[in-house]
């Protein structure tokens, strides 16, 4: 069997697209342009390669995009205090905060003090909780990007055994909630799990957010499986550098129903989400009608 490719950045692609044509919707109808704003502080080469690279994608959706570059000794009273001024801010519908932050500085203080409704990452304990009892929440993009390709590749997912591989609170959990709330029988496996091929084996769909280069080989996988391989991994393979996932795609491939590649699987799809949480935001905070298919 050779699986079917889940083309995320085709996928990607299209949900950009749909959040710019209600982005000018929203613009024409309301007068209102959804804005982002990222804040960064120090200067880690592939945070600001991520940061970059969102600003451009959310002008591009035709939404307002705000970069806050702080030096790495920014005193964490003042990363609180611009939070605080973004949050009060009603041009500014999303907030996002680059991680990892230097080591002065208590992320989740900082995390929690962005306005729920505009932390657009879904990592606020209000929004972890919003989540965790199937509430109308900020999702992560990650998993939000997984849900919404499995959604697309299957349509129902009610019933279908579940293994995320990984239990982060950016990935493996929210992802597990996600998965739960479209009613899978889901397992969580980690670095613990024992014998996790045999519980990868169970899995119809199998979601590997582990950051071991292609850990999980082919016989893992239950054939006709899903596989969403979110790992993204820099490894140096005769003489070249090569990004790989957390699957060894190769021997995967012949066995699995689906599977995303990396690159060009789960990574186009997060930035996507972003853009789709800050036009989901805006909606929210002007009491609009949400555009479908673009939340959980
Ligand atoms: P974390 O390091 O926070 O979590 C890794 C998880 O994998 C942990 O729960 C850990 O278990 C588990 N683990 C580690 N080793 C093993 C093992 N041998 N067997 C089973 N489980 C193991 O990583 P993240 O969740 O932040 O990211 C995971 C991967 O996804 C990374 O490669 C990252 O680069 C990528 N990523 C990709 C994104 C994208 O846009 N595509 C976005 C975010 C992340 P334990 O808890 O027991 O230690």
């Amino acid at each position: 069997m050779t699986a079917t490719i889940i083309d995320g950045k085709e996928f990607a692609a299209r949900v950009r697209a749909e959040v710019a044509r209600h982005v000018a919707r929203l613009n024409a109808d309301h007068g209102v342009t959804p804005g982002l704003s990222v804040v960064l502080v120090g200067a880690d080469p592939a945070s600001e390669v991520y940061v970059r690279s969102k600003g451009r994608s959310t002008v591009e959706a035709g939404m307002n995009s705000w970069e806050h570059r702080l030096p790495a000794e920014t005193a964490e009273a003042d990363l609180l205090a611009l939070i605080g001024r973004l949050n009060a801010d009603p041009a500014v519908h999303g907030i996002l905060v680059q991680l990892p932050l230097p080591g002065h500085i208590d992320s989740d203080l900082v995390i929690n003090a962005i306005d729920p409704a505009k932390d657009v990452d879904g990592f606020h304990i209000s929004n972890v909780g919003l989540l965790g009892t199937g509430q109308k929440a900020m999702v992560p993009c990650t998993p939000l990007g997984c849900l919404m390709m499995l959604r697309d590749h299957h349509g129902s997912l009610a019933g279908m055994e579940a293994v995320g591989v990984g239990r982060s609170n950016i990935v493996g959990k929210p992802m597990a909630q996600l998965l739960l709330g479209d009613s899978c029988t889901v397992t969580i496996a980690h670095s613990r799990t024992r014998d996790l091929a045999a519980v990868c084996r169970r899995a119809d769909i199998l979601v590997a957010a582990v950051g071991r280069a292609e850990m999980i080989p082919g016989d893992w996988v239950k054939p006709g499986a899903t596989v969403i391989d979110v790992g993204i991994n820099r490894i140096e393979r005769d003489g070249r550098q090569r990004l790989v996932g957390d699957v060894d795609f190769a021997s995967a491939a012949r066995v699995a129903g689906a599977i995303t590649p990396v690159p060009g699987g789960v990574g186009p799809m997060t930035i996507a989400c972003l853009l789709a949480n800050t036009l989901t935001a805006c909606c929210r905070s002007h009491g609009l009608e949400e555009p479908e298919g673009l939340t959980a």
